[in-house]
């Protein structure tokens, strides 16, 4: 592998591992029942964008769509919890299917959907409505699943341990109180998961291109961000393998255009690029020939000779240029 395959390896390795920590992080937070990391983990629910059930920051809602502006949606490949969820979803799904059903396709934009989702989101909390904005907003969908599913799950899996440690006297462990969770939260909570999870498991980040408010609002600010995907277009040879590879189903090879909006900055398509055309960067690749020829007018100037000059390419231009 060569020097700079390697560091672009690097990106989504990186990618990978914080967005893991933060993943597991979140999950001791909520499904702990002694307050241990309540102290020491707490910042990661403050930095969460829109966290509904713990409060709005608007230092932090600032802070992402900046940090969107410059870099993309870093937000949601590295610290969202739901994104990390929906990642390893898709990836089991992809490793349950053979051949070309494994790969995603480039699709439209869901723009409707996007506006129509942010603004009953908008509009709920205006009008002070909690259910729809637990229902839409992911930090809420995922602490709730944890408190509510996961946590009863872990404290009755503590107790039969410390029971079986008080009967054999091979170890001494504390029991917990039971955890309260009413039938609708617990059903809420799986419903919830499994409606975002199924389309995750066959397409990707659907959720997140499609209902999700916070990824709407971050879209717009990463839509043109300083360091974007770029597609190379005098190195590309069209072989689709970052079309396939993109969960956010953004990558558009006939205009070889990423949407910026759509992509949540994962570098899948980066690493399997054959031919290092695909960079995050903050310059923009100039299309040129010979894949897009552009008409250039004619290089002589003077009056006399201007007429009846046939249009040159680019290319003409060029090699004339060498020429002379
Ligand atoms: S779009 Fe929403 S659910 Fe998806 S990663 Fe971003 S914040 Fe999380
Ligand atoms: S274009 Fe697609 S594969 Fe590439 S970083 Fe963005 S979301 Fe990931
Ligand atoms: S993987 Fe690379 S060469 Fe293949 S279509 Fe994408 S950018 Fe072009």
């Amino acid at each position: 592998m060569s020097g700079r395959a390697a560091s672009r390896t690097g990106l989504r390795r990186w990618r990978i591992v914080i967005s893991v920590a933060i993943f597991v992080m979140v999950t001791l937070l909520w499904v702990e029942y002694s307050e241990l990391f309540l102290r020491p983990l707490g910042w990661v629910s403050r930095v969460q964008v829109f966290p509904v059930a713990t409060g709005i920051s608007l230092v932090v809602v600032v802070f992402w769509l900046l940090a969107s502006l410059l870099f993309g949606r870093v937000y949601c490949s590295t610290v969202c919890p739901v994104g990390t969820w929906l990642d390893i979803v898709g990836h089991a799904g992809r490793l349950t299917r053979r051949g070309a059903a494994r790969d995603y396709r480039y699709s439209p934009a869901l723009t409707r959907w996007r506006y129509v989702s942010l603004g009953v989101f908008a509009v709920s909390i205006v009008a002070g409505i909690a259910v729809i904005p637990a229902i839409l907003e992911p930090y809420t969908q995922y602490s709730r699943f944890v408190i509510n599913v996961l946590k009863p799950g872990w404290g009755w899996l503590n107790n039969q341990l410390a029971a079986l440690g008080n009967a054999t006297g091979w170890w001494d462990m504390y029991y917990v109180g039971h955890v309260e969770a009413s039938l609708f939260a617990v059903l809420l909570s799986v419903v919830t998961v499994i409606g975002i999870s199924i389309p995750a498991w066959f397409f990707g980040r659907t959720f997140c291109n499609s209902l999700c408010p916070v990824g709407t609002v971050l879209g717009v600010a990463s839509a043109r961000s300083v360091w974007h995907i770029d597609i190379d277009t005098d190195l590309c040879t069209n072989c689709r393998k970052c079309e396939y590879a993109c969960k956010a189903s953004c990558i558009n090879l006939s205009d070889h255009v990423v949407d910026g909006s759509r992509c949540v900055n994962c570098f899948d398509c980066i690493d399997v690029c054959p031919d290092d055309a695909i960079f995050y960067r903050p310059t923009r690749k100039q299309l040129s020939f010979p894949l897009m020829q552009r008409l250039l007018p004619p290089k002589v100037t003077a009056p006399s000779a201007s007429a009846n000059v046939p249009v040159q390419r680019v290319s003409d231009h060029v090699t004339n240029e060498k020429n002379d």
